[in-house]
């Protein structure tokens, strides 16, 4: 479903010599697997998860999502293949002046979609992460993991084969955590959607993937299955 082929992104330091946010790398999640990145503070996962949608361009290699080569593409082509890539971030990114509906329908707006298509999908997506009742609110008027739960809707909106998901719950308290988590299983076992997930806590490792890979300094040191909340060695 993704995949990364010699991957890497280079920024500067303050004296202007250059390093590795994301050493050459070779990755390839499944399509329907749910994905961890885990790793300390300044790894690289931030990076990495934004080199899959290319919000960074690579400075070597492929990436390739759905079998199309997004590296290969021109900015229109890019923004039509992004439509089949969520995001979902770690500070919900919710539009304040909008309300929740308008804010799950905003991305199938710029996607052209209609009036008489977009009010049945919205509808849709805010009874799948529970939140019908709250339709009408303003991301003010909502707790945290209310706010990230309308983060998924809208990431979940235009129907995508792919969510990313940066730090998702990284902002909330562990019984919040609990119902966000759920509802990414949720999306993942009904709909058969990969997710990708950047994380530095264990536990939404043990809890949802079932794959990780373990990031250091840019560089990609493991992969292993994940079963029954349980590590397993290097596949
Ligand atoms: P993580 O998500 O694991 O915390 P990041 O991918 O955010 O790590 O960052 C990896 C390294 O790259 C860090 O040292 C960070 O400061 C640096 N970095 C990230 N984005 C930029 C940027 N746009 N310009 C310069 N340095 C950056
Ligand atoms: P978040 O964790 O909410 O993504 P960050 O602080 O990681 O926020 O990054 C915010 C923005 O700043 C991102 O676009 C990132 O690429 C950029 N950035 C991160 N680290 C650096 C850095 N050391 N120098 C310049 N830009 C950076």
């Amino acid at each position: 479903m993704i995949i990364l082929e010699n991957v890497s992104k280079h920024y500067q330091n303050r004296d202007k010599s250059r390093f590795a946010a994301v050493a050459p790398t070779d990755l390839h999640i499944r399509a329907g697997e749910i994905f961890g990145l885990m790793g300390y503070s300044g790894a690289g996962k931030s990076t990495l998860l934004r080199l899959i949608n290319l919000l960074e361009r690579p400075d070597t290699g492929k990436v390739l999502v759905d079998k199309q080569d997004l590296t290969a593409m021109n900015d229109a082509a890019l923004r039509r293949a992004r439509q089949n890539i969520g995001m979902i971030f770690q500070q919900f990114n919710l539009l304040a002046n909008r309300t929740v509906e308008q804010n799950v329908a905003f991305p199938l707006e710029i996607a052209g979609w209609t009036a008489e298509q977009i009010r049945p999908r919205v509808a849709e997506c805010l009874e799948i992460v529970g939140l019908t009742e709250r339709a009408g609110h303003y991301p003010a008027q909502l707790s945290g993991g209310q706010k990230q739960r309308v983060g998924i809707a809208r990431a979940l909106a235009p129907k995508p084969h792919v969510m990313l998901a940066d730090e998702p719950t990284s902002a909330l308290d562990p019984a919040t955590t609990r119902s966000v988590l759920g509802c990414l299983q949720d999306i993942n076992a009904r709909f058969g959607v990969t997710i990708v997930i950047v994380t530095h806590e264990m536990s939404v490792i043990r809890r949802l993937c079932h794959r990780t890979a373990l990031l250091d300094k840019g560089k990609l040191l493991e992969v292993a299955d994940v079963q029954n909340g349980e590590v397993l060695a290097q596949s």
